[in-house]
């Protein structure tokens, strides 16, 4: 790779050994005049992560000092989100420069991305316009895709190898990317630097904030379970009492909570009778339907939700709407008019006015 391409993918080994051969010391990065642009970009880095995109700046090799600032930006957004240490902001700004790299990589031949694929120690064979990879090495790969298409069962097989397109390749390594930065996140990062990256660190946990916030912001003012569909309903007391939900009703039932404006510790909390329950992986998928992927998902209609099976004993309501978030809204609505009525027809504690 050229010095261009260390910039663009600072998490190959080689860019590594071209950051240690420039011999700048930590000290320098955290502190130094000369680094100022270096750790801007760092900054903005992490900041356009939590807004959902890194945007990498066109580059050319003769370009050596945006190169070196561009590389050198990269340790410095690692420790910045190291400091933080918050789960979410790690998952959200590995998923950014994963995605930031296969947007570069999927106009790239097959030559290089089998090149960039040796760093993951992925023997790739070209194949025409495309790539053969063994299955072992698409199974790992793969394994957190959850489309129908990336199942190795939807796949064709020759003697233990699957073939992909040049853009299922870089898709592929996007997934390589995300899970080697989450995977060496947090660093352990001493506690005098994170104070010196204090003025950084204050801008990001401002932007973090307001990111999870909206994420939990309703047009709902309270929850109120009483008045949720039949079939949500039921998923919670089933998912309360230990019963293993289908995928598809997970689904349905946390974008629902999310709808009404359920925090993610909330969910995470009705989830943890789940026989299959891994804390991990279930703030992972509440947090992906809330939007950290930059996608926030609504749930299904009610449609959809018989075509799956997850539509359970429809009551009067269940008849006037065709989505479940109408189900609420109405419900909710009747609700709010019956507390005032009742209020208006209470009668005063105030003296009856003198004739
Ligand atoms: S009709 Fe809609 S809201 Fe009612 S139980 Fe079925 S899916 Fe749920």
């Amino acid at each position: 790779m050229d010095n261009k391409d260390l910039a663009l993918y600072p998490y190959v080994a080689e860019a590594s050994r071209y950051v240690e051969s420039l011999d700048f010391s930590l000290d320098s990065l955290i502190s130094s005049r000369a680094m100022d642009s270096a750790r801007a970009r760092g900054k903005e880095r992490v900041l356009q992560s939590i807004a959902g995109e890194i945007v990498k700046p066109p580059l050319s090799n003769s370009d050596d000092r945006k190169i070196l600032i561009e590389l050198l930006s990269y340790p410095f957004s690692r420790i910045l989100v190291s400091c933080i240490d918050d789960p979410f902001l790690t998952r959200r700004y590995s998923l950014a420069e994963a995605v930031a790299s296969y947007k570069s990589l999927k106009v790239m031949d097959i030559a290089f991305l089998g090149e960039f694929s040796l760093d993951f120690n992925i023997h790739a064979e070209k194949k025409e316009s495309a790539a053969r990879i063994h299955f072992t090495d698409y199974i790992r790969l793969a394994s957190s895709l959850k489309a129908m298409e990336w199942k190795l069962v939807n796949r064709k097989m020759d003697h233990g190898y699957v073939t992909v397109s040049r853009e299922e390749f870089a898709r592929l390594l996007q997934e390589g990317v995300r899970h080697r930065i989450e995977g060496s996140l947090p660093m352990k990062v001493p506690g005098e630097v994170c104070l010196s990256c204090q003025p950084y660190i204050a801008d990001i946990m401002t932007a973090l904030n307001e990111r999870k916030s909206r994420f939990e912001s309703s047009e709902f003012q309270t929850v109120e379970a009483g008045l949720f569909p039949p079939c949500i309903t039921r998923a919670i007391s089933q998912s309360q009492a230990g019963v293993n939900l289908a995928h598809s009703m997970r689904f349905a039932m946390t974008s629902f909570l999310l709808g009404i404006g359920m925090s993610v510790d909330d969910i995470m909390n009705l989830f943890t009778s789940s026989p299959d329950f891994d804390v991990d992986k279930a703030r992972y998928q509440v947090e992906h339907i809330a939007g950290s992927s930059g996608t926030s998902y609504k749930p299904p209609s009610c449609a959809t939700m018989q075509t799956y099976g997850n539509c359970y004993a429809p009551d009067e309501t269940c008849k006037r709407i065709s989505h479940p978030l109408n189900y609420y809204r109405r419900r909710v609505w009747f609700n709010n008019r019956d507390v005032q009525k009742e209020k208006e027809e209470q009668p005063s504690d105030d003296p009856a006015p003198i004739p």
